[in-house]
């Protein structure tokens, strides 16, 4: 078979005219061909089969089929990962049953690199369950060392969200077990963004959002992993009529189902299930080591012209690809009013409190000509000081 040169697909998306997009690792943008499937959900499944649409239109499958989809670019086994709700109640999900697994123990590990609704749901799950448990959370380098037979689940996030630090997933995962807790990841950053083989590390859970690298759209459904052995032993917590074992049986009581279905809670978001559908039909050819290979040499590229042009931007990524994800982070005092000032000449990233700019790089849809532009740019904010303007300096909601 001859290889089809895979990369950039920008043809396969809707991206406005005069824009370098570098915040795919927040929200992905537009692919071809989604707006027109949720037009046609909404008028000829929706509109035209009404309640029909649930078996005509096989929308009752879709979380698990759109699963097996996903499934392929984070290194999962067939069956093993199911669609719905957002990220923060998979991790709920997940947690509550990695909990489960060891119920001699009481302390959950996690990392002060983590995003901030992971720690919530956990401290959230601490509080309900009353039964002594703790969040323990680390500097991101002493995750190793502070693994220990306490230790009932270690909850780490692979990719940092400020500095797209990548966590060495398979090492931690041997530590997690070698102690004998149990290891759930959050792919937020990873998934369709770094080469993951989930199987290979042997985690027992896994999940993520597809609203970032996966270019779901805003408020697409997250996934959660369990390995296959796993599946029918993990408990389900969120115990909802979808991830019982006959939810059409209508029985009182609840059976889960026998597999990764029983991570389903309720009714799925059918419109946002087929656009999330729709939106991965791009990675069709697509290997995530290609993903990869072109992440790193176009971040490297991107930190070798900011550097030269941009002095005043201090790097706080890893300089070292392979302690990295697939974002650049640097960090500037004034950094709010620069990313304003970048956005309004076309080049997109975004800003975390207190003094980081994050540069999201995709290869689907940026290439080297895209990232030697968004520097030109960046030079002429920086030299010019276009930032200080008071435009630039108004707060707004989003940043
Ligand atoms: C983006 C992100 C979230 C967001 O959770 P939602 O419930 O989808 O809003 C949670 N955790 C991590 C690690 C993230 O990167």
């Amino acid at each position: 078979m001859t290889k089809i040169p895979t990369l950039p697909r920008k043809h396969l998306f809707d991206l406005p005219e005069g824009v370098i997009y570098l915040d795919g690792n927040s929200l992905g943008p537009l692919p071809k061909g989604v707006a027109a499937r949720a037009a046609e959900v909404i008028t000829a499944e929706w509109g035209g089969q009404l309640i029909r649409g649930w078996n005509a239109s096989g929308w009752m499958d879709q979380p698990g089929r759109v699963g097996d989809m996903l499934g392929r670019l984070i290194g999962a086994t067939k069956g093993s990962v199911v669609l719905g709700d957002t990220l923060s109640i998979k991790v709920f999900q997940a947690l509550a049953a990695a909990l489960a697994l060891r119920p001699d123990r009481r302390v959950i590990l996690s990392d002060s690199g983590n995003f901030p609704s992971d720690l919530y749901m956990a401290e959230g799950l601490v509080r309900l369950r009353d039964a002594g448990f703790t969040l323990r959370v680390v500097a991101p380098e002493a995750v190793a060392g502070a693994i220990d037979d306490s230790v009932a689940v270690v909850m780490l996030t692979e990719v940092d969200y400020r500095t797209g630090r990548r966590h060495d997933m398979a090492a931690l995962t041997r530590a997690a077990h070698g102690a004998g807790a149990v290891m759930v990841w959050d792919l937020a950053h990873s998934a369709g963004a770094v080469d993951v083989d989930l199987a290979a590390s042997g985690c027992e859970f896994a999940v993520g959002c597809t609203y970032k690298y996966l270019n779901g759209g805003p408020g697409a459904p997250a996934f959660i992993y369990i390995r296959p052995d796993l599946q029918g032993v993990a408990q389900p917590f969120l115990s909802g009529w979808l991830g019982h074992e006959a939810p059409f049986a209508f029985d009182p009581t609840y059976r889960p189902a026998p597999n990764i279905e029983r991570m389903r809670v309720g009714t799925p978001p059918v419109v946002q299930m087929s656009m999330l559908e729709t939106a991965l039909s791009v990675w069709e050819g697509v290997e995530m080591a290609d993903i990869r290979a072109a992440s790193v040499a176009l971040c490297d590229q991107f930190i070798a012209k900011v550097e030269a042009r941009c002095p005043e931007l201090t790097l706080i990524s890893p300089r070292n690809a392979a302690q990295r994800g697939s974002q650049v982070s640097f960090a500037y005092q004034n950094g709010y009013a620069a990313m304003q000032a970048l956005i309004a000449r076309g080049v997109i990233g975004d800003f975390r409190a207190p003094d980081v700019m994050r540069f999201g790089i995709t290869p689907l849809y940026i290439d080297a000509a895209d990232v030697t532009a968004a520097v030109a740019i960046m030079g002429e904010v920086m030299e010019h000081r276009l930032w200080d303007r008071p435009e630039h300096h108004a707060a707004q909601k989003v940043t």
